[in-house]
């Protein structure tokens, strides 16, 4: 596919996205760091094509007799063309640059911006499990990858913010944060299988569901987790309660979204606040 083709697919997905009932449907092409690239890979009157990026699969849904790959686009991407394969050929997708604002906090337990060595060891331990839960790819059919609000509220700080604790550089904010007092259920915001629980460090009590094809929600700092690994959860379904576990600085709901590995903004899924 040229890339001109893929650029009229955009702008069509783009200027379909407006449209109050179908950007409903279909999140909009958001083709930059953090975001989610939607590409037009054929017609779905034949099976659909295999698309991965990075080595790792797509997610591929059926929209309008038509499939799409759905890219997400890892935050630490330089602008410019992006090569996925699909069915074995190249595919080049147009990054466009998109910058964060700075976010300083200020954290009173020391751990938390300076672990010491048991810590740090704690720490790589569960960053691989909770890299494992966040790149699981389980086959299933999508339709779409709309996703409801887990929980009502103010949507705090968002997405992609470079962050300094305590004056000193840590990971961008890979998820949004929502607003709602301690003890406030949490819904699954689709179906899925919870793929993950437990209580880490940095995220408190957590709960990972898999979405099939690599579409993964995470949501940390849990007062309580009302789910077991490898549960079934339909959508609307109460998986935890909003609390103050793990590096934070009050009661709120750490929502993250992840799609082939990569945290993308929470907010392109959800409909408007
Ligand atoms: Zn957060």
């Amino acid at each position: 596919m040229t890339e001109r083709r893929l650029l009229f697919l955009g702008c069509l997905v783009l200027s379909l996205g407006s449209l109050p009932n179908l950007a409903r449907a279909t999140p909009a092409h958001s083709p930059w760091p953090g975001g989610i690239a939607i590409v037009d890979i054929g017609a779905a009157d034949q099976p659909p094509p295999v698309a991965s990026f990075d080595n790792k699969p797509l997610l591929v849904m059926n929209k309008d007799d038509r499939w799409q790959a759905v890219v997400g686009v890892p935050l630490d991407t330089p602008p410019g063309a992006l090569s996925i394969s699909v069915g074995g050929r190249d595919v080049a997708v147009d990054v466009v640059e998109h910058s964060y604002p700075e976010q300083r906090l200020t954290v009173k337990n020391k751990s938390y911006v300076s672990p010491d060595q048991e810590q740090l060891d704690r720490i790589g331990r569960e960053r691989k499990i909770i890299d494992a839960a966040l790149g699981r790819f389980r086959i299933s059919t999508t339709d779409s990858i709309e996703l409801a609000a887990p929980v009502d509220g103010p949507r705090s700080s968002s997405f992609g913010l470079r962050r300094f604790f305590n004056e000193q550089p840590r990971a961008p904010h890979k998820g949004m944060d929502i607003a709602a007092p301690g003890g406030t259920p949490i819904l699954a915001p689709r179906g899925g299988i919870i793929s993950a629980t437990g209580e880490y460090f940095f995220n408190g009590n957590t709960v990972i569901v898999d979405h099939g094809q690599g579409f993964v929600t995470m949501y940390c700092h849990l007062s309580n987790i009302a789910v077991e690994e490898g549960q079934s959860v339909a959508a609307g379904e109460v998986i935890g309660a909003v609390g103050a576990t793990g590096r934070v600085t009050g009661p709120h709901l750490h929502f993250g979204t992840y799609l082939n590995g990569a945290a993308v903004d929470p907010a392109i899924l959800l409909p408007p606040p």
